[in-house]
């Protein structure tokens, strides 16, 4: 056998979908060619895993204050499980994993609470089973077993209870900090920060004590200390197996984590940023800013991955000419950049994603999120090969039929629909967040200016450039696509984007409100072209919904249009003109068409969102104790993955 038909062997035996809790998917990672890595990269990946797992606790606890005791309580139960009455047992296994898998008692996507499916009483008789069967529960000093039940019960049991982690659109007269339950802000509302100098915007909890906001900064000596001296001693163990511009990057982070000062995170940025040819990369921080209401705390993630050379080419052909994307966006020419800034761009295989990242992944991370370093420094963009396979495979073959008005546009889905969607995801991450000035007045923050609507903007900003380009004869003219694939390239894209709109409903089983960004921005861009031009259709069959994508050369004249206003609106901060677009096109939606959609997922038992469970790493000490090799293995098994992680198993 050759190498490439053990490679098939060894993918037709892969499991991928491991199970199904509810409308949640559960699916293994598989990282290839780890094994093939020069010793130095295995071990300089080790030290990053560690340092990964290291921080997972801070994000379950900016998440929500109560979520590492709800956590541990929890835990406790499903390792001293002997004489639980079997029914709550179940129902609280079930509710334990998706905890897990949304790092605590609020939907990833909805943002809503969910809650164990037995009675409070029946939850309580299973503490005590499991502690008189020598599990460790989460006591406070000095505190009975009935009074940690108490003071969780509301947390774990009511509905309406600080019932939204981020909340956006509370309605009218309510506050967005108050309305969100999250642990970023102690007894602060937005009247309150009016005036007020937050100096360490991106990593700090904001508490309102007598004396005024207190800035509680997440730093080595500061809030998260523990977390964050285990992160840098696994960090600086990782510096000596670097090379030195990677080596330069985690001593510039090791810095930030320990000063927490801006200027810092800048140097960090800078040097990450010029840390583009080395194999193993990771990204480990305060990053992304969709759990703030605000736009501003920065939710701690991290991910340790390295490069697939093959996929890294095809996108690095697209990052290669991003002069010439800029050149020719579809807006006003004054916010062309005249010179775009290195944007690196390479497909990776991810082997480890906590916090933020993790057990819910992106497929496409851009970073630095500093529009001024961005522009002088330039960005990296990574798509996640080995995420976007998983899914891929994991995927039923009902998903695309069903929601698909013809034969035709089943079959571009099956034979393009992974060729279209990997490229609109490396435009997306490579040309689209890249892109574009802003107006100096905005001193290299729109976000300042757009607040909560900024990144669902940005995100439309980045998917309409995506959209854009996938249709022009250009990519066939730099080798991306073949001149006789990309009009059916083109079809795939488009009828899967308007597919999408309706489809990604079923994942908002409550209200009729969009709260998660990207969805909002998918949810924007399709109700603009249905409003605005002749693109899409809504047909109709066996009481059925479908949104036809009918006319290519209108659905791309019109993402042309509406991708100009979403850039004039960053690029000039106009947050009313954001909000007006967002609230007219992204946020609502008709429940009854929602109801429709889970009907027809529920009959055959699609997911509505998809955890995975990543590989494993463990070392191999020679007989001084130094490592000589790292292993790689595959758990498929959340369980056992979470427990490990907890430090429970
Ligand atoms: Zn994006």
């Amino acid at each position: 056998m050759n190498a490439e038909n053990q490679e098939t062997a060894v993918t037709a035996d892969r499991k991928y979908l491991l199970e199904r809790i509810g409308e949640a998917a559960v699916v293994q990672l598989y990282a290839d060619g780890f094994e093939h890595l020069p010793l130095n990269d295995k071990i300089l990946c080790w030290h990053l895993y560690q340092a990964a797992l290291a921080g997972r606790d801070i994000y379950y606890d900016q998440r929500y204050a109560h979520n590492l005791e709800m956590r541990a309580l929890l835990e406790a139960i499903v390792t001293h499980p002997d004489g639980i009455d079997p029914v709550t047992l179940d129902a609280i296994i079930r509710y334990t994993k998706l905890f897990w898998i949304n790092t605590g008692g609020f939907n990833n996507i909805t943002a809503r609470k969910f809650v164990p499916e037995c009675a409070p009483e029946a939850f309580a008789a299973a503490v005590r089973v499991a502690a008189a069967n020598g599990a460790a529960l989460p006591l406070a000093a000095g505190e009975s077993v009935d009074d940690l039940l108490a003071r969780l019960h509301r947390p774990f049991f009511d509905r309406e209870f600080e019932a939204i982690v981020t909340c956006k659109t509370p309605g009218e007269g309510r506050d967005i900090l108050e309305a969100s339950a999250n642990n970023l802000y102690v007894g602060v509302v937005m009247k309150d920060l009016e005036g007020f100098e937050e100096r360490y915007a991106l990593n700090s909890r904001l508490t309102k004590t007598e004396q005024g906001i207190a800035e509680e900064v997440y730093r080595i000596d500061g809030r998260y200390a523990h977390h964050i001296a285990r992160i840098v001693s696994h960090l600086e163990a990782a510096i000596a197996f670097a090379p030195p511009p990677t080596a330069a990057a985690l001593q510039a982070l090791v810095r930030f984590y320990r000063s927490g000062e801006i200027e810092d995170r800048r140097r960090y940025d800078i040097a990450w940023v010029a840390d583009n040819e080395s194999t193993v990369d990771t990204i480990n921080g305060f990053i992304e800013v969709y759990m703030d209401a605000r736009g501003a705390k920065g939710a701690w993630e991290a991910l340790v991955y390295y490069v697939h050379p093959e996929k890294t080419a095809a996108v690095r052909a697209i990052a290669d000419h991003a002069q010439w994307f800029e050149d020719h966006m579809p807006w006003d020419p004054q916010w062309r950049k005249p010179q775009v800034t290195g944007v690196s761009a390479r497909a990776i295989e991810v082997i480890v994603e906590a916090g933020d990242s993790g057990p819910m992944t992106p497929i496409g991370i851009n970073l630095p999120n500093d529009q001024e370093i961005r522009e002088t420094h330039g960005s990296k963009s990574v798509s996640l090969s080995n995420v976007t396979e998983a899914y891929e495979k994991s995927m039923p073959r009902e998903f695309r039929s069903e929601f698909s008005w013809s034969p035709d546009e089943v079959g571009r889905a099956e034979r393009w629909g992974a060729v279209a969607s990997e490229l609109t995801t490396n435009l997306h991450e490579a040309i689209g967040h890249g892109s574009g000035l802003v107006s100096p007045q905005l001193n290299g923050a729109p976000e300042k200016a757009l607040k909560e609507q900024f990144s669902a903007i940005e995100e439309a900003r980045a998917d309409l450039v995506a959209l854009y380009f996938v249709a022009d004869p250009y990519l066939v003219d730099i080798g991306v696509v073949p001149a006789d694939a990309l009009h059916e390239v083109v079809l795939a894209e488009y009828e899967a984007y308007a597919r999408n709109a309706l489809t990604q409903l079923r994942r908002i089983r409550e209200g009729s409100q969009i709260e998660e960004d990207h969805m909002r921005n998918r949810q924007l861009i399709v109700h603009w072209l249905l409003a605005n031009t002749e693109a899409i259709q809504i047909a109709s069959r066996d009481g059925k919904t479908f949104y036809r994508m009918v006319d290519a050369n209108a659905f791309r004249e019109g993402v042309g249009r509406l991708l100009a206003e979403v850039q004039r609106i960053k690029a000039e901060g106009d947050y009313e003109a954001a909000r007006e677009l967002l609230e007219t096109y992204g946020v609502h939606f008709d429940p009854e068409l929602r109801d429709e959609v889970v009907a027809r997922v529920e009959r055959l038992n699609l997911p509505s969102y998809t955890a995975f469970v990543t590989p494993k790493l463990e070392p191999v000490r020679g007989d001084d104790g130094s490592i000589v090799d790292v292993r790689i293995s595959y758990p498929r098994d959340l369980t056992a993955q979470m427990l490990e992680y907890s430090g429970v198993r």
